[in-house]
């Protein structure tokens, strides 16, 4: 984040107050579970280090990312909490993730290989969790080569390279709680930890559930919950209920200023390809942010459709033609007061009536998740709500 004021005629408002209290709410629905706040992808797009800061002090005592560089950042910042990175490739980082303490996934033979190796030429133990794929068919080594590999790994721990200090998994269908694969994934996992404990591994933390799964189904919390989107104030599963009905509060607001006002007449094509044409004399606002910025193109507006929604002033309107590249257009209607420079909203926590990332995600056909995280890097981050979050929980005060 840069220190200077920005001119940038638009911004994602960070508050981190509601990422603390969100935290605090996940860790009663945890229960006794440890929470793990997921911070990967720059913490869902509200920043790293603000996100991570504002969970410990919302009582997270876990920090998830999944690439080492993001987990490399943490620890450079002075975050001293336990990490887990879980994804990377043969030539990562693998030595100074283990030097700077950094928990590493092992998924496979090769990456056991890779991090004894990188323990050794540290000469310090790495901590690994091991990952099974229980059924999601994505990442973690299949249950049948899981016996070898735990083998392989307990060897590894018996020459103090590595701590086996996890077994983990991720389920498929978390976000439809009811689906038989949650419970025949939770059957799985139960016997990879059967097996493990047979094995001889003394697992510090056995860890399953995602936001949904710790929001809907606490028998898979296990000692660890992973939640990510939820640490942000989204639900999961909008289908079962909103944020508020968690307790959590939507933590982003996109915002940006109105940088052109202008009347035209009936039948004036707005922008590419004049999807939508002005049925009679009315008033055009230009908003200054576009795609490159995160608004879904799959959110434009057609001739009997608006786009996706903005609240400008009291009013909830929606785009108005193609979302471009740099900007997008309103139709304000003929008796339009705005000016150029007013501040328009395309989403926010929904309490003064605002438009949500939900509301944008049915818009774009997507899931709220891609419309936090793909809030473009050009868009300035501000954060409020600073005061609340004590700086020093979990990061060393001289780097905080
Ligand atoms: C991203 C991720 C999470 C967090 O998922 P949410 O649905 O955002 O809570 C947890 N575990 C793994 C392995 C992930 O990749």
């Amino acid at each position: 984040m840069s220190s200077h004021p920005s001119s940038y005629p638009g911004r994602a408002v960070v508050d981190l107050a509601a990422i603390r209290s969100n935290v605090a709410a996940l860790r009663e629905h945890a229960g006794d579970a440890a929470v793990m706040a997921v911070v990967k992808a720059d913490g869902y797009g509200h920043g790293l280090l603000p996100s991570a800061r504002a969970a410990l002090a919302g009582g997270a005592t876990w920090l998830g990312v999944a690439q080492v560089d993001e987990a490399l950042a943490l620890r450079e910042s002075g975050v001293t909490v336990p990490v887990l990175a879980w994804l990377y490739a043969p030539g990562a980082p693998l030595e100074r993730a283990v030097a700077a303490g950094v928990d590493l996934s092992v998924a496979a033979r090769w990456a056991l290989d890779d991090v004894v190796a990188a323990a050794r030429s540290a000469g310090v133990t790495a901590r690994v969790h091991v990952k099974v794929d229980t059924g999601l068919g994505r990442n973690g080594v299949g249950p049948d080569e899981l016996a070898d590999l735990l083998d392989a790994a307990l060897r590894a721990q018996a020459e103090g390279a590595v701590a086996v200090v996890g077994l983990w998994s991720h389920l498929a269908f978390a976000d439809a709680p009811d689906h038989p694969t949650v419970r025949g994934q939770a059957e799985v996992f139960a016997g990879a930890i059967a097996l493990a404990e047979r094995a001889g591994a003394r697992l510090e933390v056995r860890h399953l559930a995602n936001s949904a799964a710790t929001l809907t189904d606490a028998s898979v919390h296990y000692d660890l919950v992973r939640p990510g989107l939820a640490v942000y104030g989204l639900s999961p599963v909008p289908q079962v209920g909103g944020p508020a009905s968690f307790g959590l509060t939507p933590a982003m607001r996109l915002e940006a200023d109105l940088a052109l006002v202008k009347r035209v007449p009936a039948g004036q094509g707005v922008s590419y390809a004049h999807a939508y044409t002005t049925t009679g004399e009315t008033v055009l606002g230009l908003v200054p942010i576009g795609y490159a910025d995160g608004v879904p193109r799959h959110a434009s507006g057609t001739q009997d459709r608006w786009g996706g929604p903005v609240q400008v002033g009291r009013r909830r309107l929606g785009v108005a033609g193609r979302v471009c590249m740099d900007q997008v257009v309103l139709d304000l209607g003929p008796d339009a007061t705005e000016r150029a420079g007013d501040t328009v909203v395309l989403f926010g926590s929904g309490a003064d009536g605002e438009p949500t990332a939900e509301d944008w995600a049915q818009a774009a056909g997507t899931i709220s998740y891609e419309i936090i995280t793909r809030v473009g890097a050009r868009v300035p981050r501000v954060v409020v709500g600073d005061a609340a979050v004590d700086a020093e929980a979990g990061v060393d005060e001289d780097l905080a």
